[in-house]
């Protein structure tokens, strides 16, 4: 038997799964769900910040545009890290396209002006 934490909602149901990933302490589906995936694929929405050329700013923050598989984060953080982009900068711009040929980008969350 796992027990975890349901983070799909702030409602935080403690859940218990089972060998036969039978979930009991779930308020709604969706955390059914949520233990599911956490125990067979569980992903992350990586969230984080990367140097920019800019008058206004000095850090750009960025997030993967779908959740990443968190064995993952890590090692895109490490590419992140070596990134340098150059104002103006959009919300939604790409950072890094198909990371580690998941299929998703890196995008910023900020506008950047000069
Ligand atoms: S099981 Fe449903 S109600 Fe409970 S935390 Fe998860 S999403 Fe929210």
């Amino acid at each position: 038997m796992k027990e975890l934490i349901c983070i799909t909602c702030p409602r935080g149901c403690h859940l218990k799964v089972d060998d036969d990933l039978n979930v009991t302490g779930n308020f709604c589906p969706r955390g059914a769900m949520y233990a599911k995936a956490e125990l067979t694929h569980p992903v992350r929405t990586l969230t984080s910040t990367v140097k920019i050329n800019s008058k206004v700013a000095d850090r750009l923050p960025v997030k993967s545009a779908r959740p990443l598989p968190k064995e993952l984060i890590f090692k895109a953080m490490e590419e992140i890290n070596k990134v340098t982009m150059n104002a103006p900068i959009s919300i939604g711009d790409v950072v890094i396209k198909n990371i580690f040929d998941t299929g998703i980008d890196i995008v910023a969350t900020k506008d950047i002006l000069k």
